[in-house]
């Protein structure tokens, strides 16, 4: 296991077109999880069945990067409304959020729907300012747009001394500079703010073991794939559980695989720690918004909101 202060999870999040894919990708290109050729394999493989039976292609919204010692998970976020639910449990999943926000566009209507999230949850954003590489980019303008936004919603002293990274994720550029012609030809300045910025998990390994079930995944070979932050404890592949659904009724089950996210792939791992981000197969009938617990000490987290159509999923 990764010692904890080791460990940063963030969530990306953005006005769809703003970069977030393509500003992931050249996170995870860059610090050598693979080659630019091999990041369009991995994303084709998404539509290959044997693949998916053998378990290891994942959901595009959990990546995680290596950078010097630090493991980054990294967790998409859908930015539409209708999607609200979804936004607020990866929120709560994660420690820190990177807002991304077109050089030239600035702010938009998601932008303030994601943001809103974020600050609710007391996290406190860094600012990608992306695109700014455009000829139209306007830095200092939309810098003071999301300024406004963030005081419009309430961001509290921390918040609003959000730190400002500049970018290109198509060139895969960044620096703290504004001045495009600054950038440096690296995503450093991210990885770094990041580090610096975003603390590491706190909870302890030494209690009970809890994880929220926040998103699912499915796959043929595995089944029902349970991901969520580990809140205490330990969690290790074979360990008897109990379940706790959201109306607080409780079953006996076993982690039957465990998986860590390594780039684009899930890999398999014996134990994980409190903070770490995880993914989880072998549960029957498991469901968002319910609790994974010790069981001798089968305590649920606090009931999560869930609205969003992909619940429907069998
Ligand atoms: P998402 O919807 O936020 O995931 O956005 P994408 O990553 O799919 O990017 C949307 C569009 O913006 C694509 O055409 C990208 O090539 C383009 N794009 C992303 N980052 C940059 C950038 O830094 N500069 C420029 N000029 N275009 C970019």
């Amino acid at each position: 296991m990764h010692s904890r202060d080791k460990i940063r999870n963030i969530a990306i999040i953005a006005h769809v077109d703003h970069g977030k894919t393509t500003l992931v990708d050249k996170l995870l290109q860059q610090a050598g999880t693979f080659r630019e050729h091999e990041a369009v394999q991995e994303r084709a493989m998404d539509s290959n069945d044997l693949e998916r039976e053998r378990g290891i292609t994942i959901l595009a919204k959990n990546t995680a990067i290596n950078y010097k010692d630090y493991l980054i998970n990294i967790v998409d976020t859908p930015g539409h409304a209708d999607f609200g639910g979804e936004v607020e449990r990866i929120m709560k999943m994660v420690d820190g959020v990177l807002l991304v926000v077109d050089a030239f566009e600035g702010t938009m209507p998601q932008t303030k729907f994601v943001l809103r999230k974020a600050l609710e949850q007391n996290l406190t954003p860094i600012v990608v300012v992306n695109k700014i590489d455009r000829p139209n980019a306007r830095p200092a303008e939309v810098v003071d747009e999301v300024l406004d936004l963030f005081i419009e919603l309430g961001a509290n002293d921390d918040q609003l001394d959000f730190p400002v990274v500049y970018a290109s994720a198509l060139m895969g550029t960044s620096s703290m500079s504004p001045e495009p012609e600054k950038q440096e030809t690296n995503m450093q300045a991210i990885y770094d703010t990041v580090i610096e910025h975003i603390p590491a998990p706190t909870e302890s390994v030494d209690e009970p073991l809890q994880f929220l079930v926040t998103l699912m995944d499915y796959n043929e070979y595995l089944g029902r794939i349970a991901i969520g932050r580990v809140n205490r404890g330990v969690v290790k592949t074979g360990q008897p559980i109990a379940v706790i659904n959201r109306e607080g009724a409780t079953k006996q089950s076993r982690i039957e695989k465990l998986f860590g996210f390594q780039g684009l792939k899930r890999v398999e791992i014996d134990a994980a720690g409190a903070g770490d981000i995880v993914a989880i197969s072998g549960i029957k009938d498991i469901n968002i918004g319910e609790t994974l617990a010790d069981p001798a000490h089968p305590e649920a987290l606090p009931v999560l909101k869930i609205d969003e159509p992909t619940l429907q999923m069998t």
